[in-house]
């Protein structure tokens, strides 16, 4: 935390009302709300493009914008949006479920999409340190190749997924599971190419067939436990956490298998531990695919991201922390500002494969997520978004999937945008006039809206 005295060294680059700090799923759709809502705005990304995980993570794929099991939607707004610009712009699927799509073009629509809401962008940039005065967040310092600088700003939404400028500002923390603070393993997804997709799926139905007691046949577990018990791989994981595949790439798919533990995504030393040994894990995981896997006998590998998947760091806490029980008891609350439906997915945290911790909800299953959770403790104008929100470790297995991270970025620059126009804290905004707003902007908050989205699906059969 620095004072604008500490500062005063620094050149002030840059005024706007709202700084977005970090430019994934939340930041996009938080600079994206603030602009579309009159303020001027900026994000600060340390990569060179929009999306977080889903890009520079080379992800490629957003999940869920249904409630469990029945196909009704559940996300509206820029989710939403984002979802329908995919599948018009042939860079993949949309369905209720979620979207599988390119990298590359997600890439380009999140960048036409800010350009279009007057975003400015600010890439290759670090934030460093918050600028704070007597509790309320003015700034923020940052590095770039033009040296150290600052942005003063109105509003700061933090969408860092570390929680990076609340945590220079102050704000309470914690990490981790409660025993030890230990977090979720990383993930170093991979693309590869050479794929006869049809062969694989052709597969996937052998080995279902083979073994119908499997509960999670997609996991194919027995290839690499043979695989294991034959030398042909370490085993750091023990089965499949998601191929992502579009027609649009059709002998591309994107993997998510490798698996390592222990980091501490906050430490530089961590993350290039992880990634080292997550490329190594990687190219592993290519030779076993080519011995084992019919379908995958030609592929080879196109890429490794720039950056690993993180899952879980610090969750910044707020005014309402979000439990477990809120989730598992499918909770709603009055300033309740997008809902969420995914399952408590833990990766398990000192092996492979999954914690017993992960929790498969029943079929109707969603929740709320309250806007207090978006307001940190201990400073005033500035608000988080994303992975970082104020959320207990089993609730964040939850509500970290995408959608979700964007109804909280909608939101949290939707309110940034009001409490500049009414000139209140984010603390105090009235939240009658940020969910009328956020339903303005098609966001779903109530089953009222539920229906309305399915009525909608229905009249234009989508
Ligand atoms: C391996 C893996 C698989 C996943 N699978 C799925 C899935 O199938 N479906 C799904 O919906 N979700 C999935 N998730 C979860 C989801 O991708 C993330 O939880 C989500 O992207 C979080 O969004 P975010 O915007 O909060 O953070 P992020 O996506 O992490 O984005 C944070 C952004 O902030 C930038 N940033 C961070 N610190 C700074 C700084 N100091 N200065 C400047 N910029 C900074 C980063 O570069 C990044 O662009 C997966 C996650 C992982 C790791």
């Amino acid at each position: 935390m620095m004072t604008l005295e500490q500062v005063k060294g620094f050149p002030v680059f840059y005024e706007t009302d709202v700084l977005v700090v970090g430019g994934g799923p939340a930041g996009t759709a938080a600079g994206l709300a603030a602009s579309r809502n009159g303020a001027q705005t900026l994000i600060v990304e340390q990569f060179n493009c929009l999306g977080g995980v889903a890009t520079a993570g080379g992800h490629g794929h957003i999940s869920r914008f249904d409630e469990n099991d029945t196909g009704r939607r559940i996300a509206g707004g820029i989710a939403h949006e984002i979802g329908q610009r995919i599948a018009q712009n042939g860079f993949g699927n949309y369905d209720s479920y979620g979207t599988w799509f390119e990298v590359e073009g997600l890439k380009l629509i999140l960048e036409r999409m800010a350009e279009e809401s007057n975003v400015n962008l600010l890439y290759h940039t670090f934030f460093c340190d918050a600028v704070v005065e007597h509790g309320i967040v003015t700034g923020a310092v940052v590095q770039n190749k033009n040296g150290r600088r600052v942005i003063r700003a109105k509003r700061i939404i933090d969408c860092t997924g570390d929680g990076d400028a609340a945590f220079h500002a102050g704000c309470p923390n914690e990490t981790g599971r409660p025993s030890d603070g230990k977090c979720q393993p990383v993930t170093l997804m991979f693309t590869m190419g050479g794929v006869d997709w049809k062969r694989v799926e052709k597969y996937r139905e052998e080995y279902r067939k083979k073994y119908p007691d499997d509960k999670n046949p997609w996991k194919l577990e027995r290839v690499y436990a043979e695989a294991a018990a034959k030398g042909d791989m370490r085993p750091f994981q023990t089965g499949n956490m998601g191929w992502w595949w579009t027609p649009t790439r059709p002998d591309q798919v994107g993997v998510n298998f490798t698996h390592i533990i222990h980091i501490d995504s906050t430490r530089a030393e961590d993350l290039t531990r992880a990634t080292i040994e997550g490329r190594k894990q990687a190219f592993e995981t290519i030779e076993v695919y080519k011995k084992y896997i019919p379908g995958m006998a030609h592929c080879h590998m196109v890429s490794t991201p720039c950056t690993i998947g993180v899952r879980e760091s610090r969750r910044i806490m707020g005014d309402y922390v979000l439990t477990e029980d809120d989730i598992k008891n499918q909770r709603e609350f009055e300033d309740g500002i997008c809902y969420s439906s995914f399952f408590v997915d833990i990766h398990r945290i000192d092996g492979p494969g999954m914690d017993p911790t992960t929790w498969n909800p029943p079929k109707g299953f969603k929740y709320q997520i309250p806007y207090r959770s978006l307001i940190p403790r201990e400073a005033e104008n500035i608000l988080t978004a994303g992975r970082c929100v104020s959320c207990t470790h089993i609730a964040l297995g939850s509500i970290r999937v995408m959608v979700p991270c964007m109804g909280m970025g909608e939101a949290a620059g939707t309110a940034a945008a009001l409490s500049l126009k009414y000139n209140a804290s984010p603390r105090v905004l009235d939240i009658s006039e940020l969910k009328k707003q956020l339903c303005t902007q098609g966001c779903i908050l109530s089953e009222e809206d539920i229906v309305k989205a399915e009525q909608d699906r229905k009249r234009r059969k989508l």
